[in-house]
């Protein structure tokens, strides 16, 4: 663990065992971090931020392009290990460490832009202004599945903004964490980013209920979002929840099909299905279902399993067994209720170790089965017929979720009805998963509060403050006695 700029085994004397989801080998062990630690590193980062947040902005600006500089420098080898321990492909690391590397630089210059803003008064004399202040310490917890983009969105506008950090990364894939704070953070304060490690019952719990976080940036599933909601409601903390989604595609009769097949087999099966914001539920026209299902029956077949370190690698494993036993349970409780699995679903009988799983596209679906209502996160994709596009619009809202939502069109009038009618915190028009940095991103309904990335991302960092100053000074009239 990383404590106040110093490397640390904690309290404790257990580790946890990181194991390669395409292997099933132990790659490396960490500490199984404590309470005590976790109070450690939030009392560490409460007084750096004394530090911190004096810097000058352009100085603080300098410090994040520098951990930028440095994660760029070690590049491969934290690709490397971002694949032995979470599994997807090495180009989807390659794309999620250059996210990570520009979110840096994005957000050292934002914070430079602005803080705050002045308002007109209300009377002549006065003068008004609002300031933008750091809260303090914010716990950033993340989970597997991408390790490092999802701690960047936190971490990066979190010490722009003037807070100090303590990371808690999933238990299942703190390495790159571990590898990144190493490399490219030695040049901190001491105490500015702390990272601790071990299960959230243990760490997770005493960071986000310590009186004095005031800030929790958490992405993860929603009970365990419910559960720090629950736990720190009393406290009057501001919660900023990535949680889980369920997102539709609708596609439209007009959109070409190979645009359709590939787009569609890209956003439900990167990172093998395990992404907040995969297509999770499709809605098909039913003039064109026939042909769309057997066309991406015969697509998804020709994708390749493998070892995310392969270069003939297009779909890794799952990241445990659990999840697996999960996505395969919802599989055949939908196919005891009428569903017909096309392809896939299975455990591929030539690969002996890892969590793997054949992409499957599966149809005969309903609202009735946990496979269109339930977070799957795996490699399924369920097809439904619709008969017109209102129809398409109540299946598409017709979820507790609401993270994103994908349209494959050419028709603006649809696009118009589905921005518009459509509740998600992103809608894409035919390029599903696409983030801009200057985008915000985040959920509606039961997918979370607040969003990350764009100056929307920056502002969950910062508390509001409003200045009213009359300079004249003198007793009002209005004041007493009446
Ligand atoms: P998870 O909720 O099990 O764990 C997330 C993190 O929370 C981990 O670091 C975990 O150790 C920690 N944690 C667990 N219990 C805790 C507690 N009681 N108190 C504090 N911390 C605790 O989620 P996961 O399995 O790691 O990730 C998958 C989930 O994340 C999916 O539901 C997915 O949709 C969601 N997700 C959401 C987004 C988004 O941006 N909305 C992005 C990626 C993943």
């Amino acid at each position: 663990m990383y404590i106040n700029g110093e490397y640390t085994t904690g309290k404790s004397t257990e580790r946890i065992p990181i194991i390669n989801p395409a292997t099933e080998e132990i790659l490396e062990e960490v500490p199984r971090g404590t309470p005590e630690d976790a109070v450690a590193a939030v009392e560490a980062a409460g007084a750096a931020f004394q530090i911190w947040k004096r810097m000058p902005a352009n100085e603080r600006a300098a410090a994040l392009h520098e951990v930028a500089t440095k994660i760029r420098a070690h590049h491969d080898e934290i690709v490397r290990l971002l694949t032995q321990e979470e599994g997807k492909p090495i180009p989807e690391h390659e794309e999620e460490l250059w996210w990570v590397e520009e979110t840096f630089d994005y957000y050292a210059e934002l914070a430079r832009h602005e803080r705050g803003r002045v308002i007109p008064p209300g009377e002549t004399g006065q003068f008004n202004f609002v300031i933008k202040e750091p809260y303090g310490v914010v716990a950033c917890i993340v989970p597997w599945n991408y390790p490092l983009l999802l701690l960047a969105w936190k971490m990066a506008p979190a010490l722009a903004a003037g807070n100090t950090i303590v990371i808690k990364p999933s238990e299942l894939t703190p390495l790159a964490t571990l590898k990144l704070v190493e490399v490219a953070c030695d040049h901190l304060p001491p105490g500015v980013v702390n990272v601790v490690t071990g299960f959230g019952p243990e760490v997770g719990e005493p960071l986000v209920t310590h009186p004095d976080v005031p800030v929790i940036a958490f992405t993860g599933s929603l009970a365990v979002g419910q559960r720090i909601a629950s736990l720190t409601a009393p406290m009057m903390k501001k919660l900023h929840l990535e949680l889980g989604g369920k997102d539709p595609m609708v596609i439209a009769p007009d959109v070409a099909m190979d645009q359709a097949v590939s787009g569609l087999a890209y956003s439900a099966l990167l990172n093998t299905g395990q992404v907040c914001t995969s297509t999770e539920r499709v809605y098909v026209h039913e003039s064109i279902m026939p042909q769309f299902s057997e066309e991406l029956a015969d697509f998804v077949g020709k994708l390749r399993l493998g070892n995310g370190l392969d270069d003939d690698t297009d779909i890794g494993p799952m990241i445990r067994d659990k999840f697996r036993v999960k996505v395969e349970e919802q599989l055949s409780e939908a196919v005891a209720a009428g569903a017909k699995t096309l392809i896939g679903g299975q455990r591929p009988p030539q690969i002996s170790k890892g969590f793997f799983l054949t992409p499957a596209v599966v149809t005969n679906v309903d609202h009735s089965m946990r496979l269109m209502t339930e977070e799957t996160f795996g490699p399924v994709i369920p097809l439904m017929p619709y008969k017109d596009f209102d129809e398409a619009i109540r299946l598409a809202n017709d979820c507790k979720y609401g993270l994103g939502a994908c349209l494959m069109t050419y028709d603006a009038r649809l696009v118009k009805r589905f921005f518009e009618e459509v509740k998600a915190g992103t809608i894409w028009i035919n390029d599903p998963l696409t983030d801009n940095f200057a985008g915000p991103f985040g959920g509606m309904k039961m997918s979370g509060l607040g969003r990350e990335l764009g100056q929307e991302g920056l502002d969950e960092f910062y508390e509001v403050k409003h200045v009213h100053w009359d300079i004249e000074g003198g007793v009002k009239d209005f004041w007493y006695p009446y």
